[in-house]
């Protein structure tokens, strides 16, 4: 028997049957474009309040974890909300990952560093730079020595590649879901995501309860 074949009536993309049935003929990305067109909302901005609101969501935030774990999450429908949210949160507001975490540090981020402030390697070592309990090698202070009144980083085109990849939102959350959990009560860009994604995959979390 000759398999139907469906596209997208929007975009032109080949769909499954659940789409043409059930998403009124279009791909994931045009059918929740088209009937949830909303920016991702911004809940709250003040790092300070995070902790405490979500130590009040547990319940909530544990059904999302572990809607997480299943493996069901929509990759691109969370990436659109990580996206829509950085672009609404400023971090020269906020700082508090600079304010509060300790950054480790490679050999390569200690060089290309003291190399930019015209450091010898070993006087930016004994400056900045400590061993953690596990031995693990960071910075020394907290708030950071580079953090700036106005929240900027004073080495910011140079800074340590964890600072680069802080919150982590383009790694697989469904693997970190410590650590994602760890950063929604620290970081506001990680909390309104989480915020955003509870609601946005609200149907897909109770199917999976
Ligand atoms: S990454 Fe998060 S915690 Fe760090 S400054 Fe930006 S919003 Fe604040
Ligand atoms: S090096 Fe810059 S970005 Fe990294 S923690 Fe320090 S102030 Fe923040």
């Amino acid at each position: 028997m000759k398999k139907e074949r469906f596209t997208c009536k929007k975009c032109g993309k080949t769909i499954g049957g659940h789409n043409q049935y059930l998403h009124d003929g279009m791909c994931d990305e045009c059918f929740f474009d088209t009937y949830f067109p909303e920016d991702a909302q911004i809940y709250e901005k003040d790092a300070g309040k995070l902790l405490h609101i979500c130590r009040k969501s547990e319940k909530k935030n544990m059904r999302f974890k572990n809607f997480l774990k299943s493996g069901d999450l929509d990759q691109k429908r969370f990436d659109i909300i990580v996206k829509e949210i950085t672009e609404k949160i400023d971090c020269t507001a906020c700082g508090n990952c600079c304010k509060i975490l300790k950054t480790g540090v490679s050999t390569d981020d200690i060089n290309r560093i003291a190399k930019h402030l015209h450091m010898p390697v070993d006087d930016f070592i004994k400056k900045y730079v400590t061993k953690n309990s596990e031995d693990l090698v960071e910075f020394k202070h907290v708030p950071c020595s580079f953090l700036q009144e106005d929240n900027t980083c004073q080495i910011y085109e140079v800074r340590p590649q964890e600072c680069r990849d802080y919150p982590y939102l383009d790694k697989d959350v469904t693997t970190r879901c410590i650590q994602f959990f760890g950063n929604a009560e620290i970081c506001p860009i990680v909390f309104n995501v989480l915020e955003n994604a509870k609601k946005e995959f609200l149907e897909d979390i109770y199917v999976n309860l």
